[in-house]
């Protein structure tokens, strides 16, 4: 199909990567026109936790519709966003003994970060707001700001404001928390940095590269935040709706925004739904302010609900991820011992895991590679040297092995290739011949 190339704007990205045409989908598997099969590990950029086509998602959607539901309501009161309220409220927020407001948004998550990082400067009267090295909000003007990357900044054509960056966990090497630097620069009134609303935190950087904060740093930014009185976001659109083993990224660990934005998992189906978390106290929106008309996208209300119901009343789904999670990450350790340490690290938690390549050509040919063999797999990162893992929670043990398998082969085909191994493992003797 020549259409893609005559008339489809050049901004494409992940057709990029994968460029063929696919046409069918379910659970972990997608399909092209031409009947090949494809595991996928990118699973929408972890928008598809559930797999694709959920079947017990797509059962209650196609009743929903059947029924003739509402399925557009700019805000308006709908039985299904009542349901969708009522299930979040006493199986997400209650049992973990959270009170927040829920803002309906515009479906996208630049869209909750935006309304985020205006209701915080609104709240504090102050236009500055901290964010991360190597963070990722989105590219919309002010949630551009606050992300990182120079490919997406420079397409702004204006100047970004009201941000200033700090080092996120890790930045400075390992043993150096970066936070007494933050608390540093908001203790020195000369230090340039305007005093800020908010600070704005991934638990876990997905596009910046799957890098995980320690539990101790993201205590010490919220000792930040209450020092020096700041709103404390936490962008929860990557790492949020079961990704890193619970629903929140944050849970048990004594952390309690005062804002918090979902999206991507959010409705379990890939229909696109947005909102923001806000603590009681910092709901001050005078109607209306933060309009939007997709701001009722009322067939995912309907999936939402049923994934709450379905896969968060009870602690058996955690315990898959965290099981999945520790299966990933012993087998990147495993690829780590065998590839060479200096050749590749690992990073994440639970099923949010990535194999740092340290080099982004690298992990271009083994990603590349690893989709002619069936795998859709992306990378992540400054440099897109991070292969992330990111594929549904409710993979089969199976496919989640046979996954690995395929990137695995890759890496071990590339590796030979480039004659990049480590020449102190002698994994040649362990798992397969080689032929001089
Ligand atoms: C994807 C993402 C966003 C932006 O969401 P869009 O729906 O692409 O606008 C914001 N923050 C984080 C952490 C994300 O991963």
């Amino acid at each position: 199909m020549k259409i893609f190339e005559e008339i489809e704007s050049e901004v494409q990205s992940y057709a990029r990567s994968f460029p063929r045409i696919f046409n069918k989908a379910q659970g972990e598997y997608l399909y092209d026109l031409e009947g090949n099969q494809y595991l996928d590990f990118l699973a929408g950029a972890g928008t598809l936790n559930y797999g694709h086509n959920n079947p017990i998602l797509k059962k209650s959607l196609l009743d929903y519709i059947e029924a003739d539901g509402i399925t557009h309501g700019l805000d308006l009161h709908t039985k299904a966003k009542g349901e969708f309220l009522t299930t979040f409220n006493e199986k997400i927020l209650k049992p973990r003994k959270m009170d927040y407001m829920v803002q309906f948004t515009g479906p996208t998550g630049a869209n909750a970060v935006e309304a985020a990082m205006k209701l915080a400067r609104t709240i504090k009267k102050r236009p500055n707001i901290i964010n991360f090295t190597n963070g990722y909000h989105g590219v919309t003007l002010g949630a551009l700001a606050a992300t990182g990357n120079v490919h997406h900044r420079a397409a702004a054509g204006t100047p970004l404001t009201g941000i200033s960056t700090l080092p996120y966990d890790g930045y400075l090497g390992d043993g150096i928390d970066t936070t007494a630097y933050l608390d540093k620069v908001l203790t020195d009134s000369s230090s340039g940095i305007d005093h800020p609303a908010a600070i704005i935190v991934e638990t876990v950087q997905g596009e910046g590269g799957i890098t995980a904060a320690s539990i101790s740093w993201l205590q010490n930014i919220q000792k930040v935040c209450r020092k020096h009185d700041l709103l404390l976001i936490i962008d929860d659109i990557q790492a949020g709706c079961g990704r890193t083993g619970s629903f929140f990224s944050f849970e048990k660990m004594d952390i309690e925004p005062d804002m918090i934005t979902l999206s991507k998992s959010l409705s379990g189906y890939g229909l696109p739904f947005a909102v923001v978390l806000i603590k009681p106290e910092h709901d001050i929106w005078k109607p209306g302010e933060h309009n939007g008309t997709f701001r009722g996208n009322n067939l995912a209300f309907v999936t939402a609900k049923k994934t709450i119901d379905h896969y968060w009343s009870d602690e058996l789904f955690s315990n898959e991820v965290r099981k999945k999670g520790a299966y990933i990450y012993n087998r990147i350790q495993k690829i780590i011992t065998r590839y060479g340490e200096g050749n590749f690290s690992s990073r994440g938690r639970g099923m949010f895991q990535g194999l740092n390549c340290v080099d982004g050509e690298l992990a271009n040919k083994i990603t590349k590679l690893a989709f002619k063999k069936g795998l859709m797999i992306e990378t992540s990162g400054a440099d897109d040297h991070v292969i992330k893992f990111l594929c549904p929670l409710t993979i089969s043990d199976q496919n989640l092995k046979n996954g690995i398998d395929i990137l695995e082969d890759a890496i071990k085909t590339i590796c030979i290739e480039k004659n990049i191994f480590d020449e102190e493992v002698d994994y040649f003797h362990e798992d397969y011949e080689v032929k001089s």
